[in-house]
């Protein structure tokens, strides 16, 4: 369990502050939707957090076009950074919930620069449970698809 959570509400959170300008952050690049700014933490040097503009808590409350403009600003950053920090590898990583590890209840992508020796680590615990559970798990995402809950189609 992370050790320090925001989930102020909408408006009153660190990064909607920080959107408004009422707190300082080194700023890299903004569009209409998002806003993209240096993480304090930097976990690696050029470590940026791309942030919805508008208050929305994770992935499941974007719309399509703040979804996609955030894919489209994490591109654009990676590959500035690319250029300007010579990774060897570039990591996107994007957390919804405490369960996963989101502390800022606002939601951001990560664009972290990575090094081969960087000794950063995700731990991936494989499980292999075979063909017939995966196609229990596909069935029940299918299904789900197939009946999306009011006004998220
Ligand atoms: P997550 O919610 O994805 O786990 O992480 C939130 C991230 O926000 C952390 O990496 C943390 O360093 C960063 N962060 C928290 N507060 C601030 C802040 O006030 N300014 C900036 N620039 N980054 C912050
Ligand atoms: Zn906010």
């Amino acid at each position: 369990m992370p050790l320090f959570v925001d989930n102020s509400p909408p408006g009153q959170c660190i990064f909607c502050k920080l959107v408004a300008g009422e707190i300082p952050a080194a700023r890299v690049y903004e569009d209409a939707l998002t806003l993209a700014f240096m993480d304090i933490g930097q976990v690696n040097p050029g470590h940026v957090l791309v942030a919805t503009k508008r208050h929305a808590a994770t992935v499941l409350d974007l719309s399509p076009e703040e979804a996609a403009a955030v894919m489209h600003t994490a591109q654009r950053v990676a590959r500035a950074a690319e250029q300007a920090f010579a990774p060897d590898g570039l990591m996107l990583a994007q957390f919804n919930g405490r369960a996963a590890g989101q502390t800022v209840f606002h939601y951001h992508m990560h664009v972290v620069p990575r090094h081969d020796d960087d000794g950063l680590g995700l731990s991936w615990r494989r499980q292999d449970p075979g063909a017939e559970a995966l196609q229990g798990y596909a069935a029940r995402l299918r299904e789900a698809l197939a009946a999306p809950p009011a006004g998220t189609a």
